[in-house]
């Protein structure tokens, strides 16, 4: 089976978050089940830095907006056999800043025209006939930015069969209704059956409406998005459609081992669990300027800084918090105000929290490692990696009881420890008040050093592989399969 994997990230060469590491690892899953995969994203500047050698397997300029050359590229994943099918469009790709952002943190204004060039791309190479000795049988679509390929697909009659995948259902690609003709969509399709969303074209609909299959990133969002509270307006649409849509939970992938990291100051495993997480542990303490000490607990916080993440929570939260014997150490970035807040409180905790607002892949891993719990108190979350990560390292997660921290974590009472299913503390209240009284919760557990190692190391042996993940898009695509 021939799957095109089309993304707007991938690690370690973009990534804004989950969906740069589901990227890479779950293509790398699909090929050691057997299938050939290919993964087709932007030619942004950072990717073109560090593709090194890379084929031109086709000029595109017959695609591409017209006052701008462009060619595919193919090249592998660094350190990987993962092969990318690279779409360089200098006019659209080559800039500073993030895959979606200028360097100030604005949505560059060609957003539209920049991922739908994209997905013209992705349903140029599943149309039939074949432009390519390579053609995919499924075309698998990842947010809003691939969002167009399934109605490109199923508008023009091409051969590709399509799966849209929701990582996010609250970025969904909507912009002004100027840009069904620029892009070359078909108008007629511009209704609330369509394109249409409230008056606007949204790339993220168009993926629900005419994807053959659609799937989200956990069994418990695949069941929120379809109720007012979660589905972010396309609600009604994904009950419509609720007989083709899967919940199949993210995993993780050996990036992400606290044997072998080595960007950790002491690797460490489940044997070596005390002396490893106490090294790490000092090594933070020291380079974030916190207190040192081995038995003060130190809570870890890794995110983008957004309303989702419920950081403002943990702010309200900061005074109950800080009356505990507790360290806190956060690395993000993301709203202004919250960054700001957020430098407020460092500044009056000294010594009991840091804050450092960038984006930092090794910093990331030396707090999952070093900290003694961590902190998701999201107000939604579709799968949630860093908790996996989290519970993989030892630092049991402090988590809001929603979406795919609901299905990974389960919560410290005294009958799921003693039956070893415990991993962390979850809480249901979207409230300050349910997070630091979770937190003090697990603040009490950790003074009962038997109940913490049982804590940690059942997280530890937690298997979030991407084994059982890969079957399940497996099935979805040889159902899609035509007959033979
Ligand atoms: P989301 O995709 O909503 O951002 P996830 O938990 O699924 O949330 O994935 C977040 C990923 O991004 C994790 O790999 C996490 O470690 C990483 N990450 C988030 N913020 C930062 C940051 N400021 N620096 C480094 N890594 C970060």
């Amino acid at each position: 089976m021939k799957i095109l994997f089309v993304t707007p990230e991938i690690h370690p060469l973009a990534k804004t978050g989950g969906l740069g590491d589901v990227s890479r690892s779950l293509p790398l899953a699909l090929r050691k089940a057997g299938l050939d995969v290919r993964v087709l994203l932007p030619g942004y500047r950072s990717v073109m830095a560090r593709i090194g050698a890379a084929q031109t397997v086709c000029t595109l300029d017959a695609l591409a907006p017209i006052w701008s050359p462009a060619r595919l590229l193919e090249a592998r994943l660094p350190e990987t056999d993962l092969p990318l099918w690279v779409v360089d469009c200098p006019t659209l790709y080559d800039r500073p800043g993030t895959p979606y952002q200028d360097p100030d943190g604005r949505d560059w204004d060609d957003n539209a025209l920049r991922f739908g060039f994209l997905c013209h791309v992705a349903a140029w190479l599943g149309a039939a006939p074949a432009p390519l000795s390579w053609s995919p049988d499924t075309v698998h679509c990842n947010d809003w930015q691939a969002g167009l390929v399934p109605a490109l697909l199923r508008l023009r009659g091409g051969r590709a069969r399509s799966v849209t995948t929701i990582h996010n259902l609250a970025f969904q690609g909507n912009f002004d209704p100027l840009w069904v003709s620029r892009l070359g969509l078909p108008t007629e399709s511009f209704h609330m059956h369509g394109l249409e969303f409230y008056g606007r074209l949204s790339f993220l609909k168009a993926g629900i409406t005419y994807a053959d299959r659609i799937t989200t990133v956990s069994p418990r969002y695949a069941r929120e998005i379809q109720t007012p509270e979660f589905g972010c307006g396309l609600d009604g649409l994904l009950r419509h459609r609720s007989d083709d849509l899967a919940g199949i939970l993210n995993g993780i992938d050996d990036t992400w081992n606290p044997a072998r990291d080595p960007v950790l100051p002491a690797p460490f495993d489940a044997r070596r669990l005390v002396a490893g997480k106490n090294l790490n542990k000092a090594a933070l303490q020291k380079s974030c300027r916190l207190e040192a000490g081995p038995d003060l607990p130190l809570a870890g916080l890794v995110s983008r800084l957004t309303y989702q993440k419920g950081i403002d929570l943990l702010l309200d939260a900061l005074p109950e918090l800080m009356a505990l014997p507790l360290q806190l150490a956060v690395l993000g970035s993301g709203d202004a105000d919250v960054e700001r807040r957020l430098q407020e409180a460092a500044r009056a905790y000294p010594g009991r929290m840091s804050v450092a607002l960038d984006f930092d892949e090794p910093l990331s891993h030396r707090i999952i490692a070093g900290s003694d719990l961590f902190l998701m108190p999201s107000r939604f979350e579709p799968c949630g990696l860093a908790q996996m990560y989290a519970m993989t390292y030892g630092t049991p997660p402090v988590v809001r009881e929603t979406g795919g921290l609901a299905d990974t974590v389960v919560d410290c009472r005294e009958d799921t420890l003693q039956t070893g299913q415990a991993t962390g503390f979850t809480f249901r209240e979207e409230t300050p008040g349910a997070l630091a009284a979770t937190v003090r919760r697990a603040v009490a557990t950790y003074g009962t050093r038997k109940s913490w190692r049982t804590l940690q190391k059942t997280g530890m042996r937690r298997d979030f592989s991407w084994k059982q993940a890969a079957v399940h898009y497996v099935d979805i695509y040889r159902a899609l399969a035509p007959a033979v």
